[in-house]
């Protein structure tokens, strides 16, 4: 995704060699987000939620706090409030004129005294600094004071964090633990969000087997099912999850029709590369449209991208993801696409994973004409290791590595070279 580039299906052959059936046109991994994100837009539905309930939910109106936080000058120290002046003035021993807990109202400061004050009490008036109590020796009711503070020294001002009216958080904003944290701490105890995506998601392939039953020969067990829903429910979807589907028309249509109804976008595994047992795309066809795209990347190839109409008596319809059967290439092709999709029907402002310049500590010396997402690791020198193995079939990568390179087409990498690394953290919640 780092080099975007033209659609080049006229480069091809438009055909599929074995079948003679037209081949889907190849386009670039960002041409295929620019169409994705193009059709994504928020959801207009919001609820409103107590702030302890809208982890991870997206902000659907903008936070304003109503007061300066902190509220008041606070000490930022356990010791004594005092008049710097007083100190310059060389009277370094202070009678102690009250004493501040956190949670009290104090006295204004009288002149010539201290007050003793401890972490987050209020600054009196007419304190201009605090002195941390290692640098002062207690005595009977007084205080000597061993140390010439500045005015402001370990004073929060009113307002240091934030100003009253100032917006803390805007629309769109995904609300981390430290985003509900803020909205405590200007006294907001609900927030209005997005409702939550409804997605559907069913599994096609007659040699899946769900795990905790036999394997039949040439089965092999589900495991995009775990993948996928797992995807999802990180994401903050309402997920209904269809299982396995039978690799038939009747069935898929069936499933593509009572999904629609009741979700903003049906996500498919399996079926939608060119030329082989494959009902989904007919079946999509059939219930609505889809658009059928080689994606010019490693791994992932084929993913289609469609709607399914909803029945009469509802409006609109339900989006259409179809992604590989492959375990890695529905992986890498769920983080790339489908999550800054469902991102933006969420209504989140800013869905392009954070990347990071590293080093690469191996060669590959082989390039290939395609945007290759090579699964990799941070290893303890701070450069990047490769998994030996980078097909598409095998899972066990993208547990070894915690992020991907995006390595642009026809491109070898040298040891040391400085490659593009998304984490995983960037991408799977
Ligand atoms: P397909 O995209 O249907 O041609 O499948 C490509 C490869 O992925 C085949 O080897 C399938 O057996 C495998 N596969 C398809 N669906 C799944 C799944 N849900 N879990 C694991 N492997 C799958
Ligand atoms: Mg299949």
């Amino acid at each position: 995704m780092s080099t975007p580039q033209a659609p080049n299906s006229g480069t091809r052959a438009a055909t599929n060699a074995a079948t003679g059936a037209p081949r889907p046109p190849m386009i670039s991994t960002a041409d295929a987000l620019a169409t994705l994100l193009a059709a994504a837009q928020p959801l207009a539905q919001s609820e409103t939620l107590s702030t302890f309930d809208a982890l991870n939910r997206v902000l659907a109106v903008e936070v304003v706090s109503p007061l300066d936080v902190p509220p008041m000058n606070t000490s930022a120290m356990d010791g004594y409030a005092v008049r710097a002046a007083d100190l310059h003035q060389g009277s370094r021993r202070l009678p102690v004129s009250q004493r501040i807990p956190a949670g009290h109202a104090p006295q204004p400061l009288a002149a010539g005294t201290a007050a003793r004050i401890f972490t987050g009490a209020t600054v009196p008036p007419g304190a201009d600094a605090v002195v941390m109590q290692e640098q002062a020796e207690a005595g009977d009711g007084e205080v000597t004071i061993l140390h010439t503070p500045k005015a402001g020294e370990w004073i929060t001002a009113q307002g240091a964090d934030i100003k009253k009216d100032s917006v803390i958080l805007p629309v769109g904003t995904r609300l981390s633990p430290a985003a509900l944290g803020l909205a405590a701490s200007v006294g907001c105890a609900t927030l209005t969000v997005t409702r939550r995506v409804k997605v559907a998601v069913f599994f096609t392939g007659d040699e899946l087997t769900m795990p905790g039953e036999p394997l039949k020969p040439g089965s092999i067990y589900n495991s995009n099912r775990f993948t996928l829903t797992g995807l999802l429910r990180n994401l903050g979807c309402d997920v209904t999850d269809y299982g396995i589907v039978p690799d038939q028309l009747d069935a898929t249509r069936a499933t593509l029709r009572e999904a629609a109804a009741q979700h903003d976008l049906i996500l498919t595994s399996g079926g939608v590369s060119v030329g082989e047992e494959d009902h989904v795309r007919p079946a999509v066809e059939a219930e609505g449209h889809i658009g059928m795209w080689q994606i010019a990347m490693k791994p992932g190839k084929p993913l289609a991208f469609g709607a399914v109409r909803r029945g009469a008596n509802e409006a609109g319809q339900a989006f259409f993801i179809g992604l590989p059967g492959n375990p890695v290439s529905s992986f890498v092709t769920f983080l790339l696409f489908v999550r800054p999709f469902l991102l933006r029907l969420a209504g989140v402002a800013h869905v392009s994973p954070r990347a990071l310049s590293l080093r690469a500590d191996f060669t590959q010396t082989k390039s290939d004409r395609r945007n290759e997402f090579l699964r990799a690791r941070v290893n303890p020198a701070g450069g990047l290791d490769l998994f030996s193995n980078q097909s598409s079939a095998v899972l066990t990568s993208t547990v070894w590595g915690d992020g991907i390179i995006d390595n642009p087409p026809n491109h070898a990498i040298s040891a040391g070279e400085t490659v593009r690394f998304i984490p995983f953290t960037e991408l799977l919640y």
